[in-house]
């Protein structure tokens, strides 16, 4: 199996079965996300304790790309901090913007996030990539309106 079919195979799984998916009954803050060109929603639900990500949660309809990435988005916050999440993110939306190049230095700071990165050779899809981390960004920073990509 070479690298790309198992990144495939990886977005396939996490659309099928999105993992923390549903209302968190206990969040601290949430956030809602829209992405006007796919028609991707999402509700990224966090439960902070201080500043420590304890648990992050989803719900939504999107594409495959948005329901993966925000699954495994889940998965690399959990038990983050805040500012660390932010810094993430930031390296994960740089390399998708084509403003850093993946090298095996940050292919290994993204971890599983890395099979989203195959994106950036397509510009709309960038967006649906990013939707959840964007509303997350929102819902950590308390932000009072509606996450929006456009
Ligand atoms: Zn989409």
């Amino acid at each position: 199996m070479d690298l790309r079919e198992l990144y495939q195979d990886l977005i396939v799984d996490h659309n099928k079965r999105p993992r923390n998916f549903g209302k968190l009954d206990d969040a601290t803050y949430f956030a809602e996300g829209f992405n006007p060109l796919c028609g991707d929603q999402v509700t990224v639900y966090v439960h902070l304790d201080g500043e420590q990500i304890s648990k992050v949660q989803f719900e939504g309809e999107g594409c495959a790309i948005s329901t993966a990435s925000a699954s495994l988005m889940t998965e690399a916050l959990v038990g983050k901090t805040i500012s660390e999440a932010d810094a993430l993110f930031e390296l994960f939306h740089k390399i998708l913007v084509g403003e850093l190049e993946l090298d095996d230095e940050k292919t290994q700071q993204l971890g599983k996030l890395a099979v989203l990165t195959g994106v950036k050779a397509y510009p709309s899809r960038v967006k649906c990539a990013t939707l959840a981390w964007h509303t997350c960004q929102g819902a950590l920073h308390n932000s009072e309106k509606p996450v929006t990509t456009e």
